[in-house]
């Protein structure tokens, strides 16, 4: 079974490293705040000192961190995952990134002589306990053969769509639609709340319209104000928008809906709810209605 590391211990991360452990891999990890591996180590994994004895100690090494700032570093550093021998081993990066950045590193990492994967997930913190992720991967079949093993631990279904890139190209094809509709939703309930319309009354009929996304029962609690673990966060929706009209802006397509996504989740994150979940967009908009408006 091959040695596996895991660069990246955030809330998916930690989650999925887990289910490593679990399929019986032996597992080094690492992150950046060394407590989060706490859990990890107590059931049997090694903590590295820092990226590189990951890649030195794994066959395979993945890494989910939270943007393309954070994975360059993390490969590039003096210390990094690329300043040991790595001739041989296999790199899947999981994270949502642009398709460039995942490219141009996969250039890299293949003239070290080692293979790349970029497999980022739909699918938040359930999921990924469960090992329920839907994961897009890009990837050469040789390399895609050698990580479906191990992303199968992770996934209800993997779709291979391409050579590096594509897995990411598609990652923001997915989450596009949704960053819109959780953008939409907001303003649609704080258009009724200003007219007088309760609040759960509009998400339950919501619920059973033609307007529903299969997601939305699981987020009406957050919305309505439960505090629930945060599953995924403004900045992080921010950051997605940002990949996306970069990716499209690359490609000539007009990109309205999401630049006007982007600036209500900007809006709510100068607000100090970068770190609430995607759905405080709904809280901020209803909050920020005009007193006079509401009249
Ligand atoms: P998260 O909880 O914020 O964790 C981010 C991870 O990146 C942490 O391990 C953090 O280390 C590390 N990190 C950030 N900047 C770093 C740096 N400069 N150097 C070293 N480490 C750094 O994020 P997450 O929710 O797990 O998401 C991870 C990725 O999955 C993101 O790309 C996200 O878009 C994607 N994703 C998330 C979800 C979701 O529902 N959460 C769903 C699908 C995809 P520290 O612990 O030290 O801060």
């Amino acid at each position: 079974m091959a040695s596996v590391g895991f660069v990246g211990l955030g809330k998916m991360g930690c989650l999925m490293a887990a289910r490593l452990l679990q399929a019986g891999h032996e597992l080094t990890v690492w992150n950046r705040s060394p407590a989060k591996a706490d859990t990890l180590v107590r059931d049997g994994a090694t903590l590295a000192a820092n990226p590189a004895e990951v890649a030195t100690a794994a066959d395979v090494v993945i890494s989910m961190l939270s943007d393309d700032a954070a994975v360059l570093e993390i490969y590039d550093q003096p210390d990094g995952l690329l300043s040991t021998a790595v001739d041989g081993k296999l790199f899947i990066d999981m994270s949502t990134l642009r398709p460039v950045t995942v490219r141009e590193l996969a250039i890299r990492v293949r003239g070290l002589g080692a293979g790349f994967a970029d497999a980022p997930v739909s699918g938040t913190v359930g999921p990924a306990k469960d090992g329920q992720l839907f994961v897009f991967c890009g990837a050469s079949e040789q390399d895609f053969e050698r990580a479906q093993p191990i992303l199968d631990i992770f996934a209800r279904r993997i779709v291979h769509a391409g050579d590096v890139g594509q897995g990411s190209l598609l990652k923001l094809v997915v989450n596009l639609p949704l960053a819109v509709y959780w953008g939409s939703l907001a303003e649609a309930i704080a258009m009724g709340s200003q007219g007088g319309l309760d609040p759960q009354l509009m998400l339950e009929t919501i619920k059973d319209s033609s307007a529903a996304l299969a997601v939305l029962p699981l987020k009406i609690p957050t919305i309505l104000g439960a505090s629930e673990p945060v599953a995924f966060d403004v900045k992080s929706m921010q950051k997605d928008l940002r990949s996306m009209l970069a990716t499209g802006g690359e490609t000539g397509v007009q990109m309205r809906m999401a630049e006007g996504a982007l600036a209500a989740y900007s809006a709510a994150a100068e607000s100090g709810l970068g770190s609430s979940d995607a759905v405080a967009i709904v809280e901020y908009l209803i909050d920020n209605a005009t007193p006079h408006a509401k009249e």
